[in-house]
């Protein structure tokens, strides 16, 4: 049973790491909690969205197959240079991001889509982000022009079946990772609970690749604060942490944004915790449009401050301080045309008037009706109302402003969505080096321990640029894993 590597979790970033190790002859071990049936943790739940650097469509033509010239000639493709990316992720971390963990990961990110594509046969395909164009070009405006063909589904099973396909690769489920063998403060292997008994498995290297702990409650109370018990899960239930805290017992230093996690809108219909049908298709990102609500029928936010992609994670963690962490999108005729095709799993309360609303729903009505007229005479018409662009059309003389997007809401019917806050990934976590090495306390390396992922930190704080988890987990993955065989002697 013993093995050179072992890998803890299933999802991108310990696949990734394990296919890497797998590079060499050494083999891999894997142990995941969740039984088979369950497998692919958050990683199969995504968009399968991967923000990374390129140089426009020269670059792209690499990753994404079956296209024809004529295809090509029809997109257009504006180059997202790994300065760039770097920028963004310090700038939506106000400055925080760790500067040498952020450039290793946005400069390899480019290099690893390939190494995904061509080595571990990934395929990848076009996002929706793009706008048709007068003369039929298709325009990718921002960066995330990739995700993985068929999403986090296609993404998950493509590298499990490229792991099932590896000699060297053995994946073993329903064994929950409990704690961390040392020896002469190194790490020799792990105990684990493999179907209701302790096992110990030895191994030269251990990686760690298990996620956050977005699905602990208790953990979440505990470093995120009380209000977190109430959020929703919008992906495994098997992020609860153990191995995070298995790591930090073995001596492990805990970095990052540690009472910060990345939430969103999701429809509070949903269930409490994700699943492989749902993926993300409780996400409601299209509040931009409309104005956000809380049961007191108030504002509370700048619902325009920017476009979905930057803002939308930190929306979703002020809706969790709302009372019953509720809030209601409210749209008119003008602007419900908009919405992502999302909404349309899940039939919103249609009414006539506000009052209609207030006997569907629990929601302040009188005090909603002053705050749309309040609303209404405050939007600033002078420019011209424009979703491609931040069009500038704000409010004047209220509290909060909206920045930009900004409609007079008085074409009923009126088309609502209940919504909460669903938590996806916590941003704190194991401190690693630009070798993925799992460092202590003091700044040291923890010989034989790496990690990659959401369980390190140091990458995200307060907000974060769509589609970045992925590459980064499998930037620090395809790091990992050949630095944990490069240990164990291959
Ligand atoms: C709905 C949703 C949509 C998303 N969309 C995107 C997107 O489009 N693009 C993007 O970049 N990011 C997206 N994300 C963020 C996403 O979480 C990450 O980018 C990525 O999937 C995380 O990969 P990971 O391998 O670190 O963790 P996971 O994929 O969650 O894998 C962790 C694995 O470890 C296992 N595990 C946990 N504890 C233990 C233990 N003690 N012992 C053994 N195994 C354990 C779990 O069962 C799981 O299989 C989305 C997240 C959600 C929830």
């Amino acid at each position: 049973m013993d093995s050179d590597v072992i890998v803890v979790g299933a999802g991108n970033a310990a696949l990734t790491a394990a296919l890497s190790a797998a590079e060499s002859r050494a083999d891999i071990l894997v142990l995941e909690k969740a039984p088979m049936h369950e497998r692919g943790g958050n990683t199969a739940m995504t968009a399968g969205i991967f923000r990374h650097a390129h140089d426009g469509k020269q670059d792209i033509i690499r990753l994404v197959d079956g296209m024809s010239q004529k295809d090509w000639n029809g997109i257009e493709i504006h180059p997202y240079p790994a300065k760039e990316l770097y920028d963004d992720v310090m700038k939506l971390s106000n400055g925080k991001a760790d500067p040498v963990l952020s450039k290793v990961w946005t400069d390899n990110s480019y290099e690893t889509m390939l190494w995904m594509k061509e080595g571990l046969g990934i395929k990848f395909a076009f996002t929706d982000f793009f706008t048709q164009t007068a003369s039929a070009i298709k325009e990718f405006m921002g960066p995330e022009v990739i995700k993985a063909k068929d999403g986090g589904p296609g993404l998950s099973s493509a590298l499990f079946s490229k792991s099932e396909r590896s000699k060297n690769v053995t994946i073993q489920y329903d064994t929950k990772v409990e704690s961390l063998i040392m020896e002469s403060g190194s790490v020799i292997g792990v105990r684990a609970n493999a179907g209701g008994k302790t096992i110990e498995v030895k191994a030269k290297s251990v990686v760690l690749g298990s996620g956050g702990f977005e699905a602990s409650r208790e953990l979440r109370s505990r470093f995120l604060g009380g209000a977190w018990e109430r959020a929703k899960v919008r992906g495994t239930r098997h992020n609860t942490g153990e191995a995070l805290l298995a790591a930090i017992e073995a001596g492990a230093g805990i970095y990052g944004d540690v009472s910060g996690c990345h939430a969103t809108q999701i429809d509070s219909r949903a269930p409490d915790y994700g699943n492989i049908e749902i993926t993300d298709k409780t996400s409601r990102y299209s509040w931009p449009y409309g104005i956000l609500v809380n049961k007191e029928g108030k504002r509370f936010v700048d619902e325009g401050e920017d476009f979905a992609p930057i803002a939308y994670a930190k929306v979703g963690r002020m809706i969790v301080r709302q009372s019953d962490a509720i809030a209601y999108q409210v749209f008119d005729q003008r602007t419900v045309g908009l919405l992502e095709k999302e909404y349309g799993t899940m039939a919103p309360i249609t009414v006539q008037s506000f009052a209609q609303l207030g006997e569907k729903v629990d929601i302040d009505a009188v005090q909603l009706g002053k705050t749309v007229e309040e609303f209404n005479r405050s939007v600033d018409g002078a420019r011209a109302f424009n979703p491609r662009i931040k069009d500038g059309r704000g409010t004047r003389g209220i509290r909060p402003g909206k920045t930009n997007w900004a409609q007079v809401l008085d074409k009923p019917p009126f088309v609502v969505y209940p919504v909460t806050c669903g938590i996806t990934f916590t941003y704190g976590g194991l401190r690693i080096n630009e070798k993925a090495q799992v460092l202590d306390r003091h700044g040291s390396t923890i010989p034989g321990l790496y990690a990659t992922g959401e369980i390190t930190g140091g990458f995200f704080y307060s907000s974060y640029p769509r589609g970045s988890g992925l590459t980064r987990g499998a930037v620090f993955g395809r790091i990992a894993g050949a630095e944990a065989a490069s240990s164990a002697g291959f």
